[in-house]
């Protein structure tokens, strides 16, 4: 009989095993519809030596139902899922649901109706909801149910625009391709280093085998450029690419860089895709005909047919770590499918996590290194603003050098940038009558003032009120103060000392929108735009020649929290925003606001000595057995009962296990010891490099029971420490 062994989309169950009923074709990979109980359920059809599953009975299996119409989930990517599931300790079918991100595609391809304006006008009164669609709809081509998202009125409203003639339907291919990108489109000239180095990616594509590549470039060497030729050759070879990006945000200027490049643009792939776009994409990555990819890190779980190089752009980044659900580095995971896949990988960075260039100076990674600006120009002049000595004045942030090197800039027409990495106006109010502090009620977090929506905010849940007029508490009115700045704060300051200057405030309150971006990166390079203002979403992939000064607000900042990478972020961040000034043929000027000007990494930022930095750091975490000389696993326990939590997490250390190479910290309250309405407890453990933590934690919970309401979650190689 033919038996076979099913992957299901229930992480609760293990492998299911089915009759395969005769006349049904499949193999592993096989995206497959099993019944289950009454239901049908979705699952995928693996080798059954590799998954364990239960023996049960042939003549008690049930029968598949289908074979969905969508190429199987080709080996290397179900190698990759196993990896997953295996390193960072999530059910396999967690992993493997990432594989299948598209529901809608499983079913096939064929049509979808969607609807647009039609651009007739309306005959008689518009109601309120008609006159908001047709605002919020132009240029939009989308179902009905997602053109009601974007217009926010009901599905109702919507057919009745389409009975008016005002909405027509366009029946739309989901399967169209997508224009090929060209690799002789416009070829750049590149410089002599970036030759050399670009060669060195042409061959391993060429070559078709894992070759991990550190490229190590300074801001503005033109990295995107050498490995755009990579990308060239793996197209000529009708083979697909991967990019990966950090922050949606980024995708707009990288887009344009290269459709200019390639004559066609990429296909995109994130988190805020309409779903027939997902649909699309999803297929046609599947089918092998949409050749260049660019995403965030859910892209690497696609189930490319024909993969030939992964670039994992700006890959210090630490929104590659995903800290829910399967938790897990995009970074790392980039490198395993580059492995399972057998191409080559480039993580492409000016400031490299230490992690990386460990490894490159093991050997594992070929470091390839791009020392100097493109075109000439020079990396921007360093300065620190000694706080302690340069007191902005009462309710200000900005100090007297700063200042002036505002006002020298706005003279010349040329442009600056302001960084502080807090959105909204102030991180803290309190009643100045009474002293209460407008705390989450969900979280341990202070509620942020957003001047600009007039709100309160939880930065952890989105808890959000409208900022009252009278203190909560005893009732007074007018009576709250902001403490500290934010970002709106500082565009303010600006604003009164140079009352003329064109300011643009940039967070992701203010760039919500692909088309947002797009409108700031024009304005901004046509010059509209004095002075930018804006948190670390301005701090890389932008490119702004006659921007010449960058004034960090609060170089402190970051180094509060004390994490393990408290300095090396910083360092990155400070680096990488210096990295925005003086890209064009003007030199560039950086102020550095501190009240720590000794401290070894700001000492390190302003002399240049990135060298020295890394160095002094690895020693450091070398002491400390932290990453990458050891290893650190987080558990952490969660519930909406303080007390089951902390039981719960009592029980975890009272079975702790006692071994030569480990250590074990907690339980303890986590620094955000509430969150979203649970409470946290957290144990960390940190092992030697050797130890197969992986398997001891196994060991260690597997078989601990807990109440239904008790979360339980491991955080393998955390970057989060709260
Ligand atoms: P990085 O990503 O290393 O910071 P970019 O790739 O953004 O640097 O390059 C900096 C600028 O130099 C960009 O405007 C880019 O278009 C330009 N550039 C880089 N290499 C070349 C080249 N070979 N020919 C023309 N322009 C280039
Ligand atoms: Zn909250």
């Amino acid at each position: 009989m033919n038996r076979v062994r099913c992957l299901v989309f229930n992480a609760a169950l293990g492998p299911l095993d089915y009759r395969v009923p005769d006349g049904m074709a499949v193999e592993p990979g096989s995206v497959v519809v099993a019944p289950l109980g009454p239901r049908q359920i979705v699952g995928v059809v693996w080798e059954a030596e590799r998954l364990p599953g239960t023996e049960v009975p042939d003549s008690k299996l049930r029968p598949l139902l289908a074979v969905l119409p969508v190429p199987p989930l080709p080996a290397p990517l179900r190698r990759l899922i196993e990896w997953c599931a295996d390193y960072y300790l999530a059910p396999i079918a967690s992993v493997a649901r990432m594989a299948l991100s598209s529901t809608a595609a499983l079913r096939g391809g064929g049509t979808v109706t969607e609807y647009r304006l039609t651009g007739r006008e309306p005959t008689g009164r518009l109601t309120p909801q008609r006159a908001q669609a047709l605002d919020l709809l132009i240029d939009q081509q989308a179902t009905i149910r997602e053109l009601s998202e974007i217009a926010g009125v009901s599905d109702g409203v919507l057919r009745g625009m389409v009975n008016a003639g005002l909405l027509e339907p366009v029946l739309v291919d989901s399967d169209r391709p997508y224009p090929a990108p060209d690799p002789r489109h416009a070829v750049p000239d590149l410089s002599d280093q970036q030759r050399e180095a670009a060669a060195k990616f042409v061959a391993a594509v060429e070559e078709h085998a894992f070759r991990p590549f550190l490229l190590d470039g300074v801001t503005g060497s033109g990295k995107t450029e050498t490995y755009f030729e990579a990308i060239a050759r793996a197209i000529g070879k009708r083979q697909q690419v991967l990019v990966l990006l950090p922050e949606i945000a980024l995708t707009e200027s990288f887009l344009k860089r290269f459709e200019a490049r390639f004559g066609a643009a990429p296909v995109t792939w994130h988190s805020s895709l309409k779903s027939s776009e997902r649909r699309r994409a999803w297929r046609a990555i599947a089918g092998g005909d949409a050749r260049v990819v660019v995403g965030a890190r859910s892209a690497l779980f696609l189930p490319f047919a024909r993969l030939g190089l992964i670039v994992v752009d700006e890959a210090h980044e630490i929104s590659f770590k995903q800290d829910d659900g399967v938790r897990y580095n995009a970074r790392d995971v980039a490198v395993m499918r580059a492995r399972f896949e057998s191409v080559p990988v480039i993580l492409a960075s000016a400031t490299p996590a230490l992690e990386s260039l460990q490894m490159a100076e093991a050997g594992r990674y070929e470091r390839v290194v791009l020392p100097d600006r493109f075109g000439g120009a020079s990396l921007p002049d360093i300065a620190v603003v000694d706080l302690r000595e340069q007191q902005p004045p009462r309710g200000r942030w900005l100090a007297p050098a700063l200042v002036e090197a505002l006002k020298d800039r706005l003279e010349k027409g040329e442009q600056s940038l302001l960084f502080l990495n807090r959105r909204g106006y102030a991180p803290l109010t309190l009643c100045r009558n009474c002293g209460y502090r407008f705390q989450c009620p969900n979280c341990s977090a202070w509620l942020v003032e957003h001047r600009l929506s007039r709100r309160l905010a939880c930065h952890h849940c989105g808890h959000e009120v409208p900022t009252p007029d009278k203190c909560p508490e005893c009732g007074e009115p007018d009576c709250l103060v902001a403490c500290g700045p934010g970002v709106e704060r500082i565009a303010d300051e600006v604003a009164e000392i140079l009352p003329e200057a064109r300011v643009a405030l940039v967070t992701s309150d203010t760039l919500t929108s692909p088309a947002k971006a797009a409108e700031f990166v024009e304005q901004a390079s046509n010059k509209a735009i004095d002075v930018i203002v804006g948190t670390q979403l301005v701090t890389k992939g932008y490119h702004f020649p006659d921007l010449t000064l960058v004034g960090v607000i609060d170089a402190d900042m970051g180094l509060e929290g004390g994490d393990l990478r408290a300095a090396e972020r910083t360092y990155q961040q400070i680096a990488q925003v210096a990295g925005r000034a003086g890209r064009g043929e003007k030199p560039g000027e950086v102020l550095i606001q501190t009240r720590h000007p000794e401290a070894p990494v700001i000492e390190a930022l302003a002399s240049g000595d990135r060298d020295a930095f890394y160095a002094a750091e690895t020693e450091a975490r070398r002491d400390a057995g932290a990453p990458p000389f050891g290893r650190w696993a987080a558990i952490i326990v969660s519930s909406e009962e303080e007390a089951e939590a902390r039981e719960a997490a009592r029980a975890i250390g009272g079975t702790r296990p006692e071994l030569p190479d480990m250590m074990i910290l907690g339980p303890a309250p986590a620094p955000l010891s509430l969150l979203r309405g649970r409470y946290r407890y957290r144990l960390l453990v940190n092992a030697r490099r050797s130890t197969e933590l992986q398997r001891v934690i196994r060991a260690w919970l597997d078989p601990l029971r807990f109440p239904q309401g008790v979360r339980v979650a491991v955080d393998i190689d955390p970057y989060s420490f709260v």
